[in-house]
């Protein structure tokens, strides 16, 4: 075979010089023949597609193969111009190269796939190395990633740009096999299982109107993200789906009125509306959602960052449906509308399984339901996430490190202070560790740590739990709230016999606790022996970073300020915007003030362990109360006066007075 000068694109018409059988083998479209000196290079397609091996080949020596029609014809043009260096020809490196130098396949392994290429060149390398199963799938993908020189990731749900993957599709996105996962500036970067596909890539940046960065991650990660946000989707408009319910007629009164409504909730517009309801909520990081028949229409509502926000009006004949739906789902009573029920759902949302707890009451409008979000993912967070100030935090570290003792967490309803104890558990050594819960309800499903649920009905109630779990050898134990005279004393010689007891109580601040143990009964010798220290916090909202602004500063507001020394410039608040809901806030974080029992305290508790002389006593110790503690965070433009205001509001004027006398002493 003579050098005919140059090679030639197996795209352009070709001249088959001969059709032997051995030949016919060569036949696809994917690759790219060039002719050189009487030698057939299978080459890579040079962008685009996946790369495979090219390499000289003597069997082929003789003939090249069309891609389109294989019928003898002229070489012409553009092929015959294309005249490859000698470099070109050699063995371009591909994907086996990478996997043979990461020691991952052996030599000999590596001459497997050359031969199985060479005698199958239909068969591409990732094919071959598959039937093989000489590796898993994440060494092809990282192998694929050190070929382009991409970072290779594994992808989350979570971790997918939620924006950009809308805009995009689920459909474009699971076909192109690519998942937008980043924005910054005005890069977006875009995981892919196609790294070679750069026509993709730019397609993106098109779509996206934004630069792209490529990272590689595996098929599967697409297809798990594309599944998860495909069960949250609703497929048709929300308002068509309640004018699709509006048209279901729904028996009201009638004995076979459960089998009906059971019927009707099977109906997917109710699912999915149900759906919707939920995953919308997660997605807006709702703690709770309302479900409230009004007299002329059902009203739904989310409870965000503490306050609730009205979601939707939607007609009333809707109701029954959804009840239903909801019933269904948490395996309760759908018959039964005129006794409260409780139940649990278990959902997945974007890949991630959350605890739904469900409560029906009914009201004279009908059954009203909440839907608690047990969300774990936003229980356990690190120390530094909760908010304290470093002196705030520092104290609350050392006292979570004590061997025994008594250390309290207190706050109202909703004032996170569970977020405060498992955070606290979760910073502790469950290795090594036995760390005991007893809890009523057990909400969040924790697995470094053994978690007894409260059960009344059949005796075990906090005391005999507690005094059983004193058996089981604990290190810590965590009780979910001191009510009653029998679990404190347990609390109490818990912590005397060397255990480290965590608890909360419902009361204002600090100070107040300890009064209140008195009341219920412990002898102040004992909680003077006993009590380590008391947190007590509240959660304050933070001002939307999309919409904030320095702000004039309310009449009520300024008195505050101008004690507490806060600039007319430092005063932000939020504007309201879409990202807020006009709300002017976003998420919340705690202000707290933390009570250390040290010898002055265990002797004040002693002799007289009344709320003021402890208030006064703590006051003068220097340590922040909880509403110095929110003007340092107004300070730093984090929250607004009026919010520290609205979440100390309940405990009392006394402490403002305080801190306003402290102020204008200065
Ligand atoms: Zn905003």
């Amino acid at each position: 075979m003579p050098a005919c000068g140059g090679g030639v694109w197996s795209r352009s018409r070709m001249h088959v010089v001969s059709s032997s059988e051995q030949e016919r083998f060569a036949k696809s479209r994917m690759h790219k023949t060039v002719l050189v000196g009487g030698v057939v290079i299978i080459m890579a397609r040079i962008f685009g597609f996946k790369r495979r091996g090219s390499r000289t080949n003597n069997s082929l020596a003789n003939g090249y193969m069309d891609d389109d029609d294989g019928g003898d014809e002229e070489i012409t043009g553009l092929s015959q111009l294309y005249c490859p260096e000698q470099d070109s020809v050699s063995h371009t490196r591909d994907v086996a190269d990478v996997l043979s130098e990461m020691g991952k396949i052996t030599a000999d392994q590596l001459s497997e796939l050359r031969q199985i290429q060479k005698e199958k060149p239909n068969c591409d390398i990732f094919q071959a190395i598959r039937e093989l199963k000489l590796v898993d799938e994440p060494d092809i993908s990282m192998a694929q990633a050190g070929l382009y020189d991409m970072e290779f990731r594994r992808i989350e749900p979570e971790q997918v740009d939620r924006g950009v993957f809308d805009k995009l599709g689920l459909d474009y996105v699971r076909n192109n096999r690519i998942m937008p996962i980043a924005v910054r500036g005005d890069t977006l970067m875009v995981a892919t299982s196609r790294p070679a596909d750069l026509f993709v890539i730019e397609d993106v940046k098109r779509q996206a109107r934004m630069n792209v960065v490529t990272v590689v991650c595996l098929d599967e990660d697409i297809d798990k993200v594309c599944e998860a946000f495909n069960d949250e989707k609703i497929d048709c408009d929300l308002d068509d789906i309640i004018n699709d319910m509006t048209e279901v007629e729904v028996v009201q009164d009638h004995e076979e009125e459960s089998e009906d409504l059971e019927k009707m909730a099977g109906q997917s517009p109710v699912i999915k509306f149900v759906n919707y309801l939920i995953s919308n909520a997660i997605r807006e990081g709702a703690s709770d959602i309302h479900i409230e028949p009004k007299e002329k229409f059902l009203r739904t509502r989310y409870r965000i960052d503490g306050v609730l926000f009205e979601m939707r009006q939607s007609p009333l004949k809707m109701h029954p449906a959804i009840v239903s739906r909801v019933k269904i789902m948490a395996n309760l009573d759908i018959s039964e509308r005129r006794l409260p029920q409780d139940g649990k759902i278990k959902v997945s949302v974007g890949g991630r399984a959350i605890d739904l707890r469900v409560s029906t009451l009914p009201t004279n409008h009908g059954e009203k339901v909440v839907i608690r979000v047990l969300d774990s993912k936003s229980i356990l967070i690190g120390l530094d996430k909760l908010g304290m100030e470093p002196d705030a935090m520092a104290a609350f570290s050392e006292q979570i490190a004590l061997p025994h003792g008594i250390l309290l967490v207190t706050g109202p309803t909703g004032s996170g202070k569970s977020t405060t104890l498992y955070t606290a558990l979760g910073q502790m050594d469950g290795e090594k560790l036995n760390l005991s819960t007893v809890e009523d309800p057990v909400e969040y499903q924790l697995d470094f740590c053994n978690q007894v649920q409260i059960n009344e009905k059949i005796g075990l109630d906090f005391g005999s739990a507690l005094r059983s779990l004193l058996r089981q050898d604990p290190d810590v134990i965590m009780i979910g709230e001191i009510r009653d005279n029998e679990t404190a004393r347990t609390a109490v010689q818990a912590a005397l016999t060397g255990h480290l007891v965590l608890s909360t109580l419902h009361t204002n601040d600090a100070a107040a606790s300890i009064t209140r143990l008195v009341d219920i009964g412990i002898e102040p010798y004992l909680i003077a022996a006993s009590l380590n220290g008391v947190l007590a916090q509240r959660l304050v909202r933070k001002i939307c970073p999309e919409c904030k602004q320095v702000c004039e500063v309310s009449e009520h507001a300024a008195r505050y300020a101008k004690k507490a020394g806060i600039k007319p410039e430092q005063v932000y608040h939020g504007a309201g915007c879409d990202a807020c809901r006009d709300s002017g806030y976003v998420g919340r974080v705690g202000i707290y003030e933390m009570l250390v029992v040290d010898e002055q305290f265990r002797d004040m508790i002693n002799k007289d362990s009344s709320v003021n002389n402890l208030r006064r006593a703590f006051h003068e110790s220097g340590r922040r109360s909880m509403f110095d503690d929110g003007i340092v965070k107004v300070k730093r433009g984090l929250t607004t006066i009026e919010e520290v205001l609205r979440v100390t509001e309940v405990y009392g004027q006394n402490e403002k007075e305080v801190f306003i006398e402290n102020m204008g002493s200065d």
